[in-house]
């Protein structure tokens, strides 16, 4: 298998292990699939070495990723202020995963960023702020953070196998970072790693279905009505969009994760390259984008929507109404329909 870093990488690594008494693994704002399953993967390997090892995230997280072993123990900064800022006081390295600059976990940031212990950043997201991490092992064309954490761990630890609550929370990773292989997905070595991931126990029908067939009915009735009455096709700009607004989530007793995967959905029309999907929290437009081939999201996002991520899926938010948004997005794609039939 392909060494993904050099050897003195992995060695200052191991060299910060050893020392290692109390750790802390972050991960971003709203919490996904590979957020969730990357952290919880890596507590489970860490704790071979580590006597103390806590996970926390800035908000919080689906239930449809609580199944996973350790996610229960999960400490949520914004419900468990205090407690959280006493595990980065006490944390002698924090791992941060599947986020590329200290802003992707909001106001947390700000209590991380001044904490004297060294940062070790996990991921493969587009052009990590490399002034903010000690150790970096960003390879951006890793399918997922899980990815990178499967292969840190063969390269430090190659003689034990992976515990079966580990490789289950990695492979949660992989396969909501392809879409279930569907994006993303392409490198054969990546069957190499399922294929041991399997090995080491995991059930894939039983992950699938824990992630995927667990919604309410109501979620259900959520996404119907956001396909039928709210997508709006462009087919000028090979664009479609969806928008919804917080009094419709309300009516349908929303739930953190409801409307995740479904700025997937338009990009299934028959020659749309650009999905886009606005949705009203509490104090701004969250914006989740999805492309097809070249159009780059990620600039897109950088562009237009204060935001970032990969070039074919990324997120970001706007300080405006629903309608403001969504005429931003109609007023610019003109400039964009040329690159939008490349
Ligand atoms: P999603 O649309 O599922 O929230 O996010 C898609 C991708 O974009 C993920 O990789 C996520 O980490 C990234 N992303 C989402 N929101 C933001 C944002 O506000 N800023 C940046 N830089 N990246 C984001
Ligand atoms: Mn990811």
């Amino acid at each position: 298998m392909t060494q993904l870093f050099n050897l003195e990488l992995y060695d200052k690594l191991q060299q910060l292990l050893k020392q290692a008494k109390n750790a802390l693994i972050i991960s971003h704002i709203n919490p996904d699939g590979d957020a969730i399953g990357s952290s919880l993967g890596l507590a489970c390997l860490l704790k071979q070495h580590i006597p103390q090892v806590n996970v926390a995230m800035p908000n919080h997280f689906p239930d449809f990723l609580k199944w996973m072993e350790g996610a229960s123990d999960i400490l949520i900064y914004r419900q468990n202020t205090e407690k959280v800022k006493k595990l980065v006081d006490s944390a002698d390295i924090i791992f941060c995963l599947d986020f590329n600059n200290l802003e992707r976990i909001e106001e947390f940031g700000e209590y991380v960023a001044q904490s004297k212990a060294p940062r070790v950043l996990i991921d493969h997201h587009l052009s990590p702020r490399e002034d903010e991490f000690d150790l970096i092992f960003s390879h951006v064309p890793a399918n997922s953070t899980s990815e990178i954490v499967y292969r840190i761990s063969v390269a430090i630890n190659s003689s034990t196998k992976i515990p079966k609550s580990a490789a289950d929370a990695i492979y949660c990773g992989i396969m909501t970072d392809t879409g279930s292989f569907a994006h993303s997905s392409s490198n054969p070595e990546l069957f190499r790693i399922v294929a041991d991931l399997l090995e080491c126990g995991v059930d894939k029908d039983q992950v699938s279905a824990l992630v995927y067939d667990n919604f309410s009915a109501d979620r259900m009735r959520l996404l119907g009505y956001s396909l039928n009455e709210k997508m709006v096709v462009c087919p000028q700009y090979r664009t479609a969009y969806i928008y919804l607004s917080r009094k419709e989530l309300d009516s349908y007793s929303f739930c953190p994760g409801d409307t995740e995967g479904f700025v997937n959905y338009p990009l299934s029309i028959k020659d749309v390259v650009l999905s886009v999907f606005f949705v009203e929290t509490m104090n701004h437009i969250k914006v989740s984008i999805r492309t097809r081939g070249n159009f780059s999201a990620n600039e897109f996002s950088g562009k237009h929507f204060n935001g970032g991520g990969h070039k074919n899926a990324a997120g970001g938010k706007l300080f405006c109404s629903l309608s403001e948004a969504v005429k931003m997005l109609e007023s610019i794609l003109p400039e964009y329909e040329q690159a939008l039939h490349q």
